[in-house]
């Protein structure tokens, strides 16, 4: 049997920066990584719409879903950690006016070379098309698939979303064999389905909204009406709180920039100014065109004329619907669309000093295997990172 002294499950982005951190606390280590697909990294290459959103400036004040298990680590390996640690592999990265980091290469490509590169310098070894499907507790350590002797083993798999990128669930199964609890997962970070009847002419419309959603939670940002539902950012941060079970109602307030009473006052100025203009395109100068058109028609159930025919109470009617245009939520998509996944290995099992088990020595978890995910902006793969280095360097001390 093969024998190596720390063994990584998942060459994502929590296992090769769990390897690259082993590797350099102790040189002396064998570090070998499984990744089941063909080249490590796949996922990587596909954040951040190919510029790979690596972190985010203010990932410390971040509430992610178990925040109080997560909010240390990330605090540990803080953003100038990450940014040392990419720099420290020639990887240099900027952020934008929100926060948000990216390499300075604008490619996903190059944090993968930086990973890869820096892995194969350090001596590790990643041994591709290898699936763990097996893991056992033997000799102190664990043979895994039956094949490798490990004396510490860190589960990296990511977990169900968008598994055409690797991460298919497998990871779950091995750590349930071991004794640990998974929380029910759900497809995160994802476009929400709604009834459509309102919104069947907004097809393809952008805007700028908040929403909140009727059992818990709330975002910010640009949505996308689509004809199952709503997308874009916002949509994607809100289905973090859908729960599939439970029905839910999002209210989106389309008129963020003004208050209901403001809103209403504009909508009365704009029907005395011009009466004779058609009353379709009399918002359009505060908001998209079809977007006026189809909170009209919701409000009054009829589209009028002219915006002279506005009486002033339907005006407070259609300033009150566009700043509360209500959805029913259906679903979300599933997770071939979903970017993380919400729930995974109960966090209370593990030791967040050290990502170790609490239940089988020598076992460490980091990354979406986790029940830790965050919104849109860098902080998953923030996690990822900061938890694999922590992983890591952890399964490299004695
Ligand atoms: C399209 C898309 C865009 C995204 N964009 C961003 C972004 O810009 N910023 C951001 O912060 N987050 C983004 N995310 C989320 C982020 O990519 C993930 O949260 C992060 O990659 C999780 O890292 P991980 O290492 O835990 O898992 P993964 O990156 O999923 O890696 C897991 C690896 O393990 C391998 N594996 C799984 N099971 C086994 C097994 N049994 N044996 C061997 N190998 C196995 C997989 O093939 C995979 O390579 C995006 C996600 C998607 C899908």
């Amino acid at each position: 049997m093969k024998t190596t002294d720390i063994l990584i499950i998942g060459a994502g982005a929590s296992g090769l920066a769990a390897a690259i951190e082993a590797a350099r606390t102790a040189p002396d280590k064998s570090v070998t990584v499984f990744e089941h697909l063909p080249k490590a990294g796949k996922k990587i290459l596909a954040t951040g719409n190919g510029r790979c959103n690596l972190g985010n400036l203010n990932a410390a004040s971040h509430r992610y879903t178990n925040s109080k298990f997560a909010q240390p680590v990330i605090e540990k390996y803080g953003v100038d950690s990450l940014i040392g640690f990419f720099e420290s592999m020639g990887l240099y990265t900027r952020a934008d006016s929100e926060g948000r980091l990216y390499p300075m290469s604008n490619s996903a490509a190059s944090v993968l070379d930086a990973l890869r590169f820096e892995c194969e310098k350090l001596g590790v070894k990643i041994i591709c098309e290898e699936k763990a499907a097996q893991i056992k507790k033997a000799d102190g350590g664990f043979s895994v698939n039956g094949n490798l002797q490990a004396k510490k083993v860190i589960i990296a798999t990511g977990g169900k979303a968008a598994p055409s990128q690797g991460s298919d669930g497998s990871g779950y199964p091995l750590l349930k064999s071991l004794g640990h609890t998974l929380t029910p997962l759900a497809p995160s970070l994802v476009q929400i389905k709604t009834d459509t009847a309102t919104i069947k002419s907004l097809k393809g419309v952008r805007a700028k909204a908040k929403l909140s959603l009727s059992t818990g939670g709330s975002s910010e940002g640009e949505i996308l009406f689509t004809d199952y539902g709503v997308s874009g950012i916002a949509a994607m941060d809100l289905s973090r709180f859908v729960k599939q079970d439970k029905k839910a109602e999002i209210s989106l307030d389309l008129l963020p920039d003004f208050t209901q009473d403001d809103a209403k006052e504009i909508i009365i100025r704009i029907s005395r100014h011009n009466p004779a203009m058609p009353a379709e395109s009399m918002l359009g100068g505060i908001i998209h065109k079809a977007i006026g058109t189809a909170a009209i028609k919701a409000s009054l159930g009829f589209m009028p004329k002219t915006a002279g025919e506005i009486k002033p109470k339907q005006a407070a009617v259609i300033a009150s619907t566009l700043k509360d245009f209500r959805l029913t939520v259906t679903g979300t998509k599933s997770y071939n669309d979903a970017q993380v996944t919400r729930g995974g290995a109960d966090v209370n099992e593990f030791d967040n000093s050290t990502m170790m088990s609490r239940k089988v020595k020598n076992l460490f978890a980091c990354g979406e295997v986790l029940d830790v995910d965050g919104a849109c902006g860098g902080f998953n793969l923030a996690w990822a990172f900061a938890s694999g280095r922590l992983a890591g360097k952890s399964a490299a001390e004695d």
